[in-house]
């Protein structure tokens, strides 16, 4: 393990140290340093715990044998006012742990007291246009800059010591509907990040900007008719104009990036997965409506779409194509592959050649899908017709009864991937809805769904489930039901533990390989965020952000007697074992 001056004077700064140069530029994290990061035990640098997102330590301090030993080493509050959802990653980088709170808040405590040492809010204007709550997922780390994406949609860039604003850019107009939440990333000098607002009929498509400046490098819509930008020069149109959009209808198309993406060094492409087509009402736009519902590999020098696959084709459920794609290598039918595994909204854990986006494999990871009945060799989805919302008259059109939910199969909470089992641990959720369509006109920020729904239980005895994915087999090896629906991210570690928490409050490790409940803490809300560990002074550390909200209490429907008395809340919980 390299030690805090090591770390602290790694890279570029190191190098103009020893050579007597210029006053020190970049102090902290440097791109390889981001790129190692799912190695470097000490840290936690990047989204996702290294750039393809595995969620994965070897560090085994903390194993099956003791995690029921472990105890809080100390909690911090966000305080205030704003207790809304707690959706953050911890980044942890030198004796600091910097968390984003709800409302664009960014904080930094001290990683061995819980001191705070800064916060920073962000002013937000009242105008602002977040669909489902007031979160924010997590920052980025650059030298001296701690990154994080603000409600408004603007990009800040905060001194990581200080908490001063370097540089604050704006990455569309909130005014139109658009916002931001996700986590940037950061790959070979550039901060990459999509945009917020598929309920309002925006169009989706992810930015490059050089970490340093804020500037934007490169601009692509991911809507099939826009034109794409390379430093301030025309780049080349997204897809082929009208090929599966009619008419206007691909200029409010959608397809908002709004989770962030992943970065495969192998391959040296970044992964993006884009929302739902807009509006909901699909009788309003036929065609496959490309490139929505999909996962794009972009090139990371130019922006330009190397390859796409579309998740839910025409999708007229809400099913946003947006998450998480993480690479992985695997052995299939006596082949060495490079793969990426995405667990999708829709309901099914698709497995594709990462190399080309060739279709591998779609099997069902919740109870029920109801809009599809497997997927065939091409990967295009056997669609049941009667699934589909169907067109409406004048007023409210016929509902049907449609499962996954518009909440999903999975949400936005990230599943972890375990370099020992070979397991992908998704946190899912059984649920239905009665969803209907409506008329509607394309109105600048205003919200364009044209459907209704209401969200149903389908199971007496849960809504929640973390499933172990086999993704060679397509099969769940063990599943752990909650009764709320889970909303937090996964953390799996060398030590056979798989982390996750509940909205009625726990944090929770399981065993990997058997999905036993091994311990659990009670952390006073729910927790929704992201579970990370990493070492400090010879100790294995276990940290989350506990504070109920999200999309859930939002839009539950009949499914919130499952949540009623949840209290909210806004803290960062640190855990280890006792000495
Ligand atoms: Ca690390
Ligand atoms: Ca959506």
């Amino acid at each position: 393990m390299k030690g805090p001056i090591m770390r602290a004077l790694s890279g570029v700064a190191a190098m103009t140290l020893a050579m007597g140069a210029a006053p020190l530029v970049a102090q902290g994290p440097t791109d390889a340093d981001l790129m190692n990061d799912a190695k470097s035990t000490g840290d936690v640098l990047t989204y996702g715990m290294g750039p393809q997102a595995h969620r994965f330590s070897t560090l085994n301090a903390i194993n099956s044998g003791n995690v029921s030993k472990m105890v809080p080493a100390f909690s911090a509050s966000l305080g205030g006012e704003k207790q809304r959802g707690q959706e953050a990653q911890p980044i942890v980088y030198d004796g600091i742990i910097y968390v984003t709170g709800s409302y664009s808040r960014l904080f930094a405590f001290d990683a061995r007291t819980g001191e705070e040492k800064w916060q920073y809010d962000a002013r937000l204007p009242d105008g602002i246009m977040p669909c489902c709550d007031v979160v924010n997922r997590g920052a980025a780390i650059h030298g001296d800059k701690i990154i994080f994406a603000t409600l408004d949609a603007r990009l800040v860039a905060l001194n990581r010591l200080t908490g001063k604003v370097i540089w604050n850019k704006q990455i569309a107009d909130y005014k139109e509907g658009y916002s931001a939440t996700a986590a940037p990333l950061i790959v070979r000098g550039m901060v990459i990040t999509g945009n917020s607002g598929g309920e309002f009929g925006v169009v989706g498509a992810v930015d490059a900007r050089d970490v340093n400046t804020g500037e934007l490098i490169w601009h692509r819509p991911v809507i099939e008719g826009h034109m794409g930008t390379l430093k301030g020069q025309d780049n080349g149109v997204t897809g082929k104009l009208n090929a599966t959009w009619q008419g206007d209808l691909w200029k409010s198309g959608g397809g908002a990036t709004w989770l962030g993406g992943t970065y495969d060094p192998d391959t040296n492409l970044l992964f993006f997965g884009t929302g739902n087509p807009a509006p909901w009402n699909s009788h309003l736009r036929p065609g496959d409506n490309l490139y929505t519902a999909s996962t794009l590999a972009i090139d990371p020098e130019t922006g330009v779409i190397k390859w796409h696959y579309q998740t839910t084709p025409h999708d007229g459920w809400d099913f946003d194509g947006v998450n998480e794609f993480i690479p992985f290598d695997a052995t299939i039918n006596g082949k060495p592959m490079k793969l990426g595994a995405k667990a999708d909204r829709n309901g099914y854990f698709f497995v594709l050649d990462r190399t080309n986006g060739k279709f591998i494999s779609a099997n069902k990871f919740v109870m029920q899908t109801t809009w599809a009945n497997g997927f065939n060799k091409a990967g295009k989805p056997n669609v049941i017709p009667e699934g589909r919302p169907p067109a409406p008259g004048e007023g409210k059109g016929k509902s049907v009864f449609a499962s996954p939910s518009f909440l999903g199969g999975k949400n936005w909470m990230p599943m972890a991937y375990s370099q020992d089992t070979g397991l992908f641990y998704i946190p899912s959720n059984d649920w239905g809805m009665d969803i209907w369509n409506e008329p509607i006109a394309y109105k600048k920020g205003a919200a364009y769904l044209g459907a209704g729904f209401t969200i149903k239980s389908i199971a007496e005895d849960h809504i929640g489930a973390l499933r172990a994915m086999d993704p060679k087999t397509g099969k769940i090896v063990w599943e752990y039901k909650n009764k709320a629906p889970l909303w937090g991210g996964v953390l799996s570690t060398g030590g056979n533990l798989v982390f996750t928490g509940t909205p009625e409050g726990y944090l929770k490790a399981f065993d990997a390989k058997t999905g036993q409940e091994l311990w659990k803490f009670q952390t006073g809300s729910g927790v929704v965020g992201s579970p990370v560990t990493w070492e400090q002074d010879g100790e294995q550390y276990v940290a989350v952000m506990s504070g109920w909200g999200g999309a859930v209490p939002l839009w539950g429907g009949e499914v919130a007697k499952s949540f009623k008395d949840i209290n909210q809340g806004g803290a960062l919980w640190v855990f280890k074992l006792p000495k």
